[in-house]
């Protein structure tokens, strides 16, 4: 029996340009494993790991992860998924994760999404995030099913 090659491909862009909507069709039609960067950061915040704390401190000021977290983490996760297809979705974001991605494995693909400025402008303002849990919502397409203004009116409430 041939065994296929393993496909291992990274997706880029910036925020609103759709990296998780378009991720999630590749996957499916390719049936690979979708490895993000920021998910698994949430996933570590959510459950207080180490990584996770350490993690949530820069991401509250908007910085990022250094590279030597960064890389460590992404690198570990890939390991466990050497059996499979993968597709990597905000990592590499410095040349610094590109070039130690590049000592580990060998990318057959990647994928640049180029929107217009004034698309992601758009998208990004009708985009809300639920803190808490770090669900990503669309007024326009992806609404919250609890109303928001009830949501936040509950926020200000607890403040
Ligand atoms: P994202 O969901 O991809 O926008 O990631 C959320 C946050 O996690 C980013 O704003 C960064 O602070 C951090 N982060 C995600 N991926 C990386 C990365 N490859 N390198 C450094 N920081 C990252």
């Amino acid at each position: 029996m041939v065994v296929p090659p393993l496909l291992r491909a990274v997706i880029m862009g910036p925020p609103g340009s759709g990296k998780g909507t378009i991720s999630a069709r590749i996957i499916k039609h390719f049936g690979m494993k979708h490895l993000s960067s920021g998910d698994l950061l949430r996933d570590n915040m959510q459950k207080k790991t180490e990584v996770g704390i350490l993690a949530k401190s820069y991401i509250d000021q908007g910085r990022l992860i250094p590279d030597d977290i960064m890389t460590r983490l992404m690198l570990n996760e890939l390991k466990g998924l050497d059996q499979y297809n993968w597709l990597l979705d905000g990592f590499p974001r410095t040349v610094a994760q590109a070039e130690a991605l590049d000592k580990e494995c060998q990318i057959d693909t990647v994928i640049d999404l180029d929107v217009p400025f004034e698309t992601i402008k758009c998208r990004l303002t009708a985009r809300w995030i639920h803190p808490a849990s770090g669900r990503v919502y669309n007024l326009e397409f992806s609404p919250p099913k609890v109303q928001i203004f009830e949501e936040l009116r509950l926020q200000i409430h607890r403040w």
